[in-house]
């Protein structure tokens, strides 16, 4: 708050008028906040809140969250005494932002299990809470590694987002062993990655050839604490490796058998075409790589309800990494854009998501450019970063909101995204199960 009082001396007098029940030691920039250890209440004042995607903003609003959860928002709304005050003059407060799709395969994770938390948290910042995102979907890493950061966050022994993880993919025969194992990949693979002490992997524990090794595969990844399934329905680099259409359909009928939902990497065509006939839940990714979307597709993946994680900024990574010339990158990343402005257009569901993980720049804010110039507009956007997600993952998307008695989950917006374009990626503080993990300096 110093640095703020210093900026923005009118901001001060306003705050002046409330610190009669404000707590004297305002936030401290970096400070950290964990209402669990303070039973303080944190208070939000003078905040534009936009509470979801289809609601009104609350203009000059107050938000009190205590024990993890929204106790109030109100319109000049009183502050329960010895509250934690954060101005939020010229800011404008989200629900916290979801993102749908990144990986734990980098290096840095490898001893998440045992690392020091402030490592832990470091990295997590790093890669997602500074960007205001308080939930993300791993969809493709060791679930030792997963899932032992998930636990650490849930039990409040490191603060980051909320993780949920669809552990080690299912590949075509013939389809893991380059992903898990070739060097290049080490950085890639969505999976154990080959070490000196575990010279080699059991590929049957990674390929399904046959629908009975698909359930077999299926059951063990959800008895390992898989929160989905993923799978990779078709080779990039070689067509042929394909998942036949009855493993897709075993793997996804004994999926949604123990209710869990099935993602898909569709690399090409016939991954492509396989999601939308068989009913995948998630479709990871745009595919550039194919003829433009017909309506008879989109029609198909609508009918069967399946979501789509568009990952535009992904492909000028793949195209630059591979040594495309800059007007075959552009062209290759309209393609995608312009499937998502169909997709978008017809009404399609979209989960915000953008391969970080995979793609070492965690920065998304290409990624909202690119959605925007696919026709989304602000609030599309936000749907899909917040409602929608939730909607999709928790089965309410009411858990996307803000709102009193849910989770305090909030994301706060330098200046007016709705006024100013999609700058979302301004972010001022990150709330997370009501615990503070990220402040700007400028806060
Ligand atoms: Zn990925």
């Amino acid at each position: 708050m110093s640095a703020r009082k210093s900026f923005r001396p009118l901001a001060v007098m306003v705050v002046g008028a409330v610190l009669n029940v404000c707590a004297s030691g305002l936030a401290h920039p970096q400070q950290k906040i964990k209402s669990a250890q303070h039973p303080r209440a944190i208070a939000l004042i003078h905040a534009l809140v936009i509470p979801s995607p289809a609601s009104d903003a609350i203009a000059d609003a107050t938000i009190v969250i205590r024990d993890g959860k929204v106790v109030s928002i109100r319109q000049s709304g009183s502050i329960p005494p010895g509250s934690e005050c954060i101005d939020c003059t010229g800011d404008t407060v989200l629900a916290g932002f979801w993102n749908s799709h990144v990986h734990f395969t980098e290096p840095i994770w490898q001893d998440a299990a045992t690392a020091p938390a402030e490592r832990v948290e470091a990295g997590l910042t790093k890669m997602f809470t500074r960007f205001g995102f308080t939930h993300v979907f791993d969809t493709g890493s060791d679930i030792k590694v997963s899932a032992a950061l998930r636990k650490r966050v849930a039990n409040g022994e490191v603060t980051g987002p909320e993780i949920r993880t669809a552990g080690a993919i299912i590949y075509p025969r013939n389809g893991a062993a380059k992903m898990l194992n070739a060097s290049e990949h080490r950085d890639v693979a969505g999976a154990p990655l080959r070490t000196p002490t575990q010279p080699e992997l059991d590929l049957s524990l990674y390929e399904a050839e046959t629908p009975e090794q698909a359930k077999r595969l299926v059951a063990n990844r959800l008895n390992s604490g898989s929160d989905a399934i993923k799978l990779y329905l078709q080779a990039w680099w070689d067509p042929a490796i394909q998942l036949p259409a009855p493993v897709i359909a075993a793997a996804i009928a004994a999926a949604h058998k123990e209710h869990k939902l099935v993602l898909a990497h569709p690399s090409n065509s016939y991954g492509l075409q396989s999601a939308a006939a068989l009913g995948v839940d998630v479709l990871l990714h745009t595919t550039p790589q194919t003829e433009p979307w017909s309506t008879t597709l989109i029609e198909q993946l609508k009918h069967n309800g399946t979501s789509i994680t568009p990952t535009l900024k992904l492909w000028r990574f793949e195209l630059t990494r591979a040594g495309a010339p800059a007007e075959v990158v552009d062209a290759f990343q309209e393609a995608g854009v312009q499937q998502l402005r169909a997709w978008h257009r017809a009404g399609g569901s979209i989960l915000f998501g953008t391969d970080v993980g995979y793609m070492p720049e965690a920065d998304p804010a290409e990624e909202y450019r690119l959605m925007q110039k696919a026709g989304m507009g602000f609030r599309d956007i936000l749907r899909s970063l917040t409602t929608e997600p939730a909607r999709k993952y928790t089965g309410n998307a009411a858990n996307g909101a803000i709102q009193t008695g849910k989770k305090a989950d909030i994301t706060v917006i330098q200046g007016n995204p709705n006024k100013d374009g999609a700058d979302l990626n301004r972010v001022a503080l990150v709330i997370a199960g009501g615990n503070v993990v990220y402040q700007s300096a400028r806060k």
